[in-house]
């Protein structure tokens, strides 16, 4: 028998490791897969604590080393990290692979004005599977205010053949032209298209016809997405229930809506003064079991980056 004082002594114990991993205000843990680096480590904290979010994958580009050992240090075991370099000069193979080897568990984002067939991400997709990481690319085809440029273009017309070409490269797709084609009806008219989804979108079939690709839900895309017909949205959310990941993508100071969250990007107005990790959080809930959801929230990132929960 264990007495009463041994218990609340063995709770106490645990309780660090426990408070980490226990349900929170969304009534499960909650891991942000796209949360770019802040130059102060306690905003990046700041961020996460404000909005509910337990863990987050920092995206960061260029040497970061001592950035990310700043912040493991501030919170242990909550934050993971992904690497980017310029993929179109000839060094980021070894660089990348450097972080790698530095502990970066992807590349990401992989934001760049190239083809998503082109040769400097055809170079990086090869790479990710020889280091065995995901690999994280932004695909739009319209800008966000004038002269943007595209990025990671051609995703409707030929990242079917990327996801051939590379069997073994585990690909998780995010931004616009990502996301605004699930619906089948989608042109790049608009960066953000509304109204109802027309079923049997092309992003919608490459989930469900490639093991090696998942989606990232961050961002206004994913939101809009995900809010833009709610007689879509459940159905979507159980058959890639283990395939769609939470992120937020939000610029936000403290996990309530202060400051710009969707920075150089109007099209966004509607997430304006809203944090975009507390808005996608109540769309998922309101439109997943809540099995589903803990899955698309906190599972999916653990199995996907190997980490435990
Ligand atoms: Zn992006
Ligand atoms: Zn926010």
């Amino acid at each position: 028998m264990i007495s009463r004082r041994e218990f609340i002594g063995t709770l106490a114990v645990a309780m660090p490791a426990l408070r980490i991993a226990q349900a929170n205000e969304w009534g499960s843990p909650v891991f942000d897969l796209h949360h770019h680096l802040r130059q102060n480590a306690a905003a990046n904290l700041a961020h996460l604590d404000g909005a509910g979010i337990t863990k987050a994958n920092l995206l960061t580009r260029g040497p970061v080393q001592e950035q990310v050992k700043a912040i493991a240090a501030l919170a242990p075991g909550r934050f993971t990290w992904f690497s980017t370099f310029d993929i179109t000069k000839p060094d980021a193979e070894t660089q990348l692979t450097q972080a790698v080897k530095d502990g970066a568990q992807g590349f990401g984002e992989l934001k760049f004005h190239v083809a998503a067939d082109g040769p400097e991400l055809r170079r990086m997709y090869a790479l990710a599977a020889d280091l065995r990481v995901p690999v994280l690319v932004h695909f739009q085809e319209v800008d966000h205010f004038e002269n943007e440029g595209t990025w990671s273009t051609g995703y409707a017309k030929t990242f079917e053949s990327m996801l051939k070409a590379y069997p073994k490269t585990t690909f998780i797709g995010h931004a616009d032209a990502f996301w605004a084609n699930v619906s089948a009806d989608y042109h790049n008219e608009a960066a953000y298209p509304s109204g109802p989804i027309a079923r049997g979108g092309i992003t919608d079939k490459l989930l469900a016809d490639y093991p090696n690709l998942f989606g990232d839900c961050s961002a206004n895309s994913g939101n809009n997405m995900l809010s833009r017909d709610p007689s879509f949205t459940p159905d979507f959310l159980k058959r890639h229930q283990d395939k769609l990941l939470m992120g937020s993508d939000c610029g936000c100071a403290d996990g309530h809506g202060a400051g710009i969250s969707q920075a150089g990007n109007p099209a966004a107005a509607r997430l304006a003064g809203k944090c975009v990790a507390r808005e996608t959080l109540t769309v998922l809930k309101k439109s997943a079991s809540p099995e589903i959801f803990h899955k698309i929230v906190w599972a999916n990132a653990h199995t996907l980056l190997k980490i435990p929960t």
